[in-house]
């Protein structure tokens, strides 16, 4: 063998079509640790391990024998140690002085297979990694609907807070606070457009007899039907409130003193032509319109003025503010 093939870079072994070696570089020597005499002549498979014997036969022998060569076979040899190398192996298969021989060049492969672990680590450890990343997203997403639907119950127990907090209990009709809120909404708007608006103050006349003669549960039951009442006259956009005991406060968007007393009027006839449980009842009321000067104070003043008004002038009766003598 010439001293090129001898100390070429890479293992070359060639065997007999039986397997026994026949010749052999210094390479391969070296890469199984053996001296040229420990193999020549030897079988290739006493290089390696059974396993390994076993996939020569199953798969490197019938396959050059059927197509004359094997190319990147990848397996392990064993050294004079009995320490497996891994190697790649191409082989051909070829006449040579009216023998038939097998040539092959065989590479060690270590750094090949630490990469190809250092690979399946890394991958190892990313699908590790997708999959946590994985789970604490979809823990997230459920937190995040958690979250989600909690916002929501609040906003729905916020509402409802606030409906509680806005509405007069016995009469379910809007509350004093609620109407103040609006009457203060009313003027501002005012301020910027200039549209009049109107409020109506009704007081029940001498309420007080009618819980004396039939008590106070059937006073109860007509502040409860004057509320169903004064709500089936009013519009969507009014504000029906109980502003007090048996005093009720209505105002009216885009509605003008002449507006006003046409309603205050149609409300007072209900009241009295209305039966209430069996029980009659008047109701007196004051009105006021909103004027330039107007505050929430001054308005609430002047509709109670005309209610005072509509007392003493007998009862079961309409008064604007502006009908009232020496105001
Ligand atoms: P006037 O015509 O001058 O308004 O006479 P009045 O009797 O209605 O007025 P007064 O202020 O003397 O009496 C009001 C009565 O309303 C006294 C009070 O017991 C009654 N009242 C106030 N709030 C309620 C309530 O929630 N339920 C019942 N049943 N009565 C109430
Ligand atoms: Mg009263
Ligand atoms: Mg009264």
């Amino acid at each position: 063998m010439d001293i090129q093939l001898d100390q070429a870079p890479c293992g070359y072994v060639s065997i007999s079509d039986t397997g026994i070696v026949r010749s052999v570089n210094q390479t391969f020597l070296d890469m199984l640790r053996y001296e040229r005499d420990g193999l020549l002549g030897q079988h290739i498979e006493s290089a390696m391990s059974v396993t390994n014997k076993l996939f020569f036969h199953t798969y490197f022998y019938p396959y050059i024998q059927l197509y004359g060569h094997v190319n990147e076979m990848y397996f392990s040899l064993r050294t004079s140690a009995r320490e497996d190398v891994p190697v790649l192996l191409n082989g051909v298969r070829q006449e040579r002085g009216g023998e038939t021989v097998i040539d092959c060049v065989v590479l060690e492969m270590r750094k090949r297979i630490e990469y190809e672990k250092d690979m399946l680590q890394t991958k190892t450890k990313l699908e590790e990694l997708y999959q946590a990343t994985k789970e604490a997203n979809e823990q997230l997403e459920r937190l995040h609907g958690e979250y989600e639907s909690k916002q929501q119950e609040l906003m729905r127990v916020n509402d409802r807070l606030e409906m509680l907090a806005s509405t007069d209990p016995l009469t379910g009709l809007r509350n004093r606070r609620f109407f103040q809120d609006g009457l203060l909404a009313s003027l501002a708007a005012y301020r910027e457009s200039g549209e009049p608006f109107s409020l109506l103050l009704f007081d029940i006349d001498h309420f007080k007899r009618i819980n004396d003669t039939y008590g106070h549960p059937v006073g109860d039951l007509i502040l409860i039907k004057l509320a169903e009442l004064l709500r089936s006259l009013s519009r969507a956009s009014d504000i029906v409130a109980r502003y007090g005991g048996e005093e009720f406060v209505v105002l009216l968007p885009e509605t003008d003193r002449a507006k006003a007393l046409l309603a205050a009027e149609r409300y007072c006839e209900a009241a009295s032509s209305t039966e209430m449980d069996g029980y009659r009842i008047t109701v007196s009321i004051g009105a006021a319109t909103v004027s330039p000067e107007a505050t929430e104070v001054t308005l609430v003043d002047q509709a109670d003025l005309a209610l005072y008004a509509s007392k003493s002038g007998g009862r079961n009766r309409v008064t604007h503010f502006e009908q009232v003598p020496e105001r």
